[in-house]
This record gives structure tokens, sequence and C-alpha cells, in this order.
């Protein structure tokens, strides 16, 4: 079944695909390619956000298991059975994985819905396709990337010779849990590396198939190995081993920070770094089409629950249009996102991933409220729906770049409307921030908009859309949002390093 054949799928069809799913999920270590029981004999227990019920007990990698995968992933890479392929014969590997993800796309998109609640529809529309698809363009990039001869004394032959860094860790969030672990492992394997990739205890599932379906498509044992753990435990180790060259990480800036730690403390290893952020979406009077523009708001806060680290959180809209905008805004994003069971094919809005989240959302909305902002939708839980971690969408308007709201990555449904008067003004709170991963202009006026492109300080900047893209673009933050780009040619680039080879002839 194909992600084509699975949009006809009703609710009951889903709810029965993921009781056989869940059935069928080996929920050990993916190591030397098998699944394993950890020795040590630690375990997560996986709950399903939407209704609060244990689904399975994932096996927790202690830092002995960390270092049995780092072992086997230097092996595979030393043995070359992976990192000495032929471009081509490692391009049909990678061809044929993505159509297995295909083929299997109905219990992957499944997995990612039970584990963190994202709406099925939306795993089947947006993250199953972009994984496949990028896969896809790291492989047609394997024999796209060259080494270099310098212009140099003719008596001697100067070689610039790219080459894969050897054992690369990736540490994943669980908001896309799928594509966020894709955004790294699928550049870095088809550098010719070797990968551990540890994803977020919260969501794992789905990346322990992944890693089974490298192999099923001919991957080496050992070159993508997968291992569920806590954070602070095989996150830690991984990040700490001295046998890991590159450490690549999405996940929060708190966390990224300690990245920067780890390598220090071990053995300088490369880090790469995509973190938070807290988007500012600016419109000015002059915006193209008021109602093109409030969706584009409302979508960009309430898409994935706001679980996006991109979410334009931040919503600056110039005094003059305001109340309008606000009244638009609240009269259509309740309409179009109504939290309901994200198994549904009709839920557009699903669950937090967890309980945890959901009272760390509630009580940032307290707290915006006790700072003076006004609530203008939302701000509770939906009280039909109380066994699952659900925040209703939320909209604060009188938010000054002062408030906590404002200026701390909540990282759930909750807008927060700051008025304006010139475009100065909108630019200063725009940067105003510790983050710089994106942001958007909504005007007529090209001199303003290349202007404002030009002034904000983030990693993209978009002109009256938001969040459009695909995987020829750089993705990745200013600032505190990060020091690398995932996505583009680029990034299978970032997990080679050269080597100079001086010959005299
Ligand atoms: P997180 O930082 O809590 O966890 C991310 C990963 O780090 C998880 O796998 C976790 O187990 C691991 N981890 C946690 N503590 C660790 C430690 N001490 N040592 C090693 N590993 C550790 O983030 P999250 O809650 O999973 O994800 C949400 C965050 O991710 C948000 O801040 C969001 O903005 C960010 N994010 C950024 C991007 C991007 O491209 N910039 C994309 C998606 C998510």
């Amino acid at each position: 079944m194909n992600a084509g054949s699975i949009e006809s799928l009703s609710y009951a069809d889903w709810q029965k695909i993921a009781a056989d799913t869940l059935r069928a999920v080996d929920p050990r270590l993916f190591v030397d390619g098998e699944f394993r029981a950890s020795p040590e004999g630690g375990v997560i227990e996986t709950v399903n956000p939407t209704t609060g019920a244990v689904m399975l007990e994932v096996t927790a990698a202690s830092p002995a298991d960390v270092d049995r995968a780092v072992q086997a992933a230097r092996r595979a890479f030393r043995a070359g059975t992976w990192s000495k392929l032929a471009p081509r014969e490692r391009m049909a590997v990678m061809y044929r994985w993505a159509d297995l993800i295909e083929a299997n796309a109905a219990s992957l998109s499944v997995l990612e819905t039970l584990d963190m609640g994202k709406p099925i529809r939306d795993v089947i529309a947006g993250d199953l396709p972009s994984v496949a698809g990028f896969i896809r363009f790291c492989a047609e990039c394997i024999d796209k990337i060259d080494g270099r001869v310098t212009s140099t004394d003719p008596a001697a032959l100067h070689m610039i010779l790219r080459e894969p860094l050897g054992v690369v860790g990736a540490i994943s969030p669980w908001n896309y849990p799928m594509l966020m672990a894709t955004w790294k492992i699928a550049p870095a394997l088809a550098a010719g590396n070797s990968v551990v990739l540890k994803p977020a205890e919260q969501a794992p599932l789905s990346c322990l198939r992944l890693g089974q379906l490298f192999v099923e498509a001919g991957g080496p044992p050992g070159v993508l190995n997968v291992l569920n753990g806590i954070g602070e435990v095989a996150g830690r180790a991984l990040a700490l081993h001295p046998g890991v060259d590159k450490i690549s990480f999405t996940g929060s800036t708190q966390v990224g920070k300690l990245m920067l730690v780890y390598s220090g403390q071990s053995n300088m290893k490369k880090v790469a770094l995509e973190c938070g952020g807290k988007s500012p979406q600016i419109f000015l009077e002059d915006l193209p089409d008021m109602d093109r523009a409030v969706e584009a708001a409302f979508r960009g806060i309430f898409g994935n629950q706001g679980e996006v680290c991109n979410a334009g959180s931040r919503l600056l809209v110039a005094r003059s249009i305001h109340d309008e905008f606000v009244e638009r805004f609240s009269a259509r994003a309740a309409l179009a996102f109504t939290p309901g069971d994200p198994l549904d094919p009709a839920t557009s809005m699903g669950p937090l991933v967890d309980r945890e989240s959901q009272r760390r959302v509630l009580s940032m909305i307290q707290t915006g409220v006790s700072e003076g902002a006004r609530l203008a939708m939302g701000g509770d839980a939906p009280a039909a729906l109380p066994e699952g971690a659900y925040v209703n969408p939320t909209l604060f308007t009188g938010v000054s770049s002062s408030m906590s709201i404002a200026r701390e990555e909540i990282f759930g449904p909750v807008a927060s409307v700051i008025a304006f008067d010139t475009v100065e003004e909108a630019i200063e709170i725009a940067n105003d921030t510790i983050y710089g991963l994106a942001a958007s202009v909504w005007t007529r006026d090209l001199s303003t908009a290349i202007h404002c492109v030009r002034a904000i300080e983030a990693g993209v900047v978009w002109v009256n859309t938001f969040d459009e893209g695909d995987m020829t673009q750089p993705f990745g933050g200013f600032k505190q949002s990060g020091n690398a780009k995932d996505n583009c040619i680029d990034s299978v680039r970032s997990y080679m390093q050269e080597k100079s080879a001086w010959i005299r002839l």
C-alpha cells in the first residue's frame, strides 16, 4: 500500500491498522542489522497521547548499548561495506529504501500518529512523502559531489578529496519523528558514513522501523543503528562518545548547548545544531490579500499543534489593520483547527505529545494572562477530550515584546499578536529574540519586502507566504536557533571532510 492509496482509508480502517501495526512492532534496539534487547534491561513506556494508554514498553539504551552500537558502526565503516561502495550501488540501496518506506506507508504513518498525536492526514500528505522524497534527493546527490584538482605548480598534482567523516551520531526530536531523523541520517548515509540514531524517547517507533527497512533495502548491517533511549542517558553517552566523529542534533536550544559541551569534554567532534525558534510574521498595512495572510497566520501556528520549530508564534500586525486581522483570525481558525482523534482522517488537530507538554503549555498561557495579555480565543483544554493531552488553539492580543509569551518558545498552539506602527518598529520587534530560525513579511511593496528580507535576522524569510519550500532549500537558523543547515546538496557535503593530496610528479 503506498502513500497515494492510503488517502482513501476511513477512520475505522485506521483504527484496525493501528491495532495490527502495534502488534507487529519490535520495540527493541536496532544494532548491527538486528533487533536486540538491552542486557541492562531498561524500558520506557510509550504512551498514546490521545488516550493516555500505555501502548508498549520500548527498550531504553544504556551507555553500554550506545558503545556497542558505535563499535558496530565503526566496524562497518572500516570494512567499507557502505563507505567504499561504488556511488551507483549506494544510490540503488537508498532508492530501494525510499520505495520500501512508501510500500509501508500505512504502518509507518500510523506509528507517527499513535506515538505523538499528529493527525494521520498530515502524516500521509506531508511527513511520509517528504521522508521518501528526501532520501531520493540525497541518493541523487551521491555522484554529484566532486573533489577538485587545484591550479598549482605543474611539477606537482594537488587533489582535494572528499571523504565521509566516519561515525555520525544523530539525535532527533519528536515533533516530526521520521522526517527530522531523515534530515540527518539520509545525507550522512549518502556521504558514506555509518550512523547511530537516537530518536526522541517520546516517539521512537517509526525510526526503529526506518532502520530495519534500510537493511531490508540492502543496507549493510551496522551502517544504520537506531537506539531508543532517555536523552540524559543514551543521548548524552552518544554525544560524549570518543568514537563518534560528528553529532548532528535537532531539538531545544537548551539541550543543543549541551552538545557543544559534550564535544569539548570528549573528542572535539563536529557539532551541527538545529534548535528552537520564535518566528515572527510581519503583516503590513498594504498586505496583498487579507484572507490569505490570515490563513497563513493560523496555519503557521496551529499546524502540527504548534509543535514546529519555525512556528509563526509572533504575529506582528500593523495597528491600522489589527482589529480586522484578529476578527478574521478568530472566526476562521477555530473552524479550521478543531481538536479530535488524530487517527480520524477528518481531524486537523491532535493532542500535544504528552501530558507534561500539555501542563507546560497551559502554564505558559496562564503566565500570558498574568502578565497582562488578552485572550482572544482558546486558552484551555477541550472539555470533551479529557483523556488526551489536548490544548485548544489559542490567540493572545495586547502582547508586548517583553512578555514571556513573546520571548519563550511555547511549542504549542499559542499565537501572540503584537501591534506596531512603522516598518522599522516591526523589524526591531522581529529581531528582539535570541532565536533566528524563520520569518515572513506580507506587503505589496517590493522595496519594503527586500528591505525586510535583508534586515531580519533569520535563516529563512518568506515574502507573502509562510513555511513554503522544498528539499533544495537550506533550512537552519541564525543566532541561538542553531549553527547548521539541513536539506539541500550542502547538507550531504556537511557530512564529508576534505583531504588534501599533494603529489610530486
Ligand atoms: P529536546 O531538546 O528535549 O530533545 C531533543 C533530543 O535530544 C531528544 O532525542 C532527547 O532525548 C535528546 N536529549 C535530551 N536531553 C539530552 C542530553 N542531556 N544529552 C543528549 N541528548 C539529550 O527537544 P524536543 O522536545 O524533543 O523537541 C522540541 C525542540 O526541538 C524545540 O525546541 C524545537 O524548536 C526543536 N526543533 C528544531 C528544529 C530545527 O530544524 N531547527 C526542528 C524540529 C524541532
